[in-house]
């Protein structure tokens, strides 16, 4: 594997290998693109059977994280970290730490995050490093879990793309079939119960079905394996990935699929198209369940949730920009979001080509 070759593909800007034999820390941070802002996204930690797959999961990531911050409107380029190694042994207060020097070293270019494999109370040790951590506990002066924000803007990006699709944006009396009710789900019951859906719901966690029977009346639960048999307008992954492939696809029996499940579709290309091919309109999960980016963006300027919550329902707008730009264009829903953010960076990356001074100019360098 050539590594310049890899960046060169998709356009990477900077890779940083970091190593720490005491703490044991190899982690791999990359940097996609910095046109919008710093580079913002989580840090993975797992066990990577080889460096070139977890290179790969880094380059994968980081560029994905561009495009979700870009389509989401946010001053924030894309960026990721990778920790090689076990969460289940290998986690310590010192890795964790090392891990926040590096992140400082690069003064900004990155600002990293939980992720998978990676919690809170890790990040808590990351941040006693460095000023670029986000998502941090809210007793640190953090913005806590997002899931209620992330919850708000798939609600959000639900009404937008009914509207778009049936021309109201009523959930009054519409049957919808909920996928997990963990974290998000659990939070998009608060708005899609009183808006007056009927939700049909799975979940193999039995006591997150018994926190939501203990809260909500009248919610139906069926079988995990049988949420994809329910004939309803809008089908909701808010579990897992890859759950939209060849096998589920000819099962649906909905209208709509917008839930904030990560990279919901297997093969994102193939199952896209397949999805429109059936008529059944795909809200990206990349632009739908951005509230949670939303929510640690503004963690960066001065958290309030309020403030997070009104950016969060902009993704009305955004679903509505991506669903007219697949109209006119001709192209599926997936196409047209990498299509709006990629056109936010061109031209916002534009804008940076006008001159405003600098200090090096003001002490005579930097002219030439
Ligand atoms: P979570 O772990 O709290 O909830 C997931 C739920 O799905 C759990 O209750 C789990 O038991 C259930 N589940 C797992 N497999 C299932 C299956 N086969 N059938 C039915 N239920 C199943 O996670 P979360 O924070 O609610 O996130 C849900 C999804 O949204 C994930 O894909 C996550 O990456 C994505 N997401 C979350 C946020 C956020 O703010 N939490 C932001 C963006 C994207």
């Amino acid at each position: 594997m050539s590594i310049f070759d890899e960046l060169a593909k998709r356009d990477h800007e900077q890779v940083v290998f970091c190593n720490d034999k005491e703490s044991g820390l190899k982690a791999i941070i990359a940097i996609h693109n910095t046109t919008l802002g710093p580079a913002l996204g989580g840090c993975r930690m797992w066990p990577y059977a080889t460096e070139e797959e977890a290179l790969r999961d880094a380059l994968r990531l980081s560029r994905g994280m561009t495009y979700k911050s870009a389509a989401a409107g946010l001053n924030l380029g894309g960026g990721k970290g990778v920790i090689i190694g076990d969460p289940k042994t290998m986690k310590s207060e010192k890795l964790f730490r090392v891990y926040g020097r590096f992140v400082q070293s690069l003064g900004g270019r990155y600002i990293t995050a939980e992720d998978v494999g990676t919690t809170v109370h890790d990040m808590a040790w990351v941040w006693m490093e460095t000023d670029y951590v986000t998502g941090i506990n809210r007793a640190f002066g953090g913005s806590g879990d997002p899931s209620t924000v992330t919850a708000y803007g798939v609600f959000q990006g639900i009404r937008a793309a009914l509207k778009f699709k049936t021309g109201s944006d009523s959930l009054s009396n519409l049957t919808i079939a909920l996928q997990g009710v963990g974290q998000v789900g659990y939070h998009l019951l608060h708005h899609l119960v009183p808006a007056g859906a009927k939700v049909v719901a799975s979940d193999l966690n039995q006591e997150n079905i018994k926190r939501v029977n203990h809260e909500f009346a009248g919610i139906e639960f069926v079988e995990p394996d049988k949420i994809y048999d329910v004939p309803c307008a809008i089908f909701v992954p808010c579990a897992l990935g890859g759950i939209v492939n060849d096998e589920t696809i000819p099962r649906l029996k909905c209208q709509l699929i917008a839930g904030s499940a990560n990279n919901v579709l297997e093969i994102e290309d193939k199952h896209s198209a397949e999805l429109e091919r059936r008529n059944i309109l795909y809200i990206p999960d990349f632009v739908i369940s951005a509230g949670g980016l939303i929510n640690v963006a503004n963690e960066l300027i001065r958290y309030e949730r309020r403030q997070a919550m009104r950016q969060a329902s902009g993704i009305y707008d955004i679903v509505m920009q991506v669903l007219t730009i697949a109209q006119e264009e001709k192209i599926t829903t997936l196409k047209a979001s990498k299509t709006l953010a990629e056109r936010r960076i061109y031209s916002v990356g534009r804008i940076k080509h006008t001159y405003v001074g600098s200090p090096l100019a003001k002490r005579g360098r930097g002219l030439g």
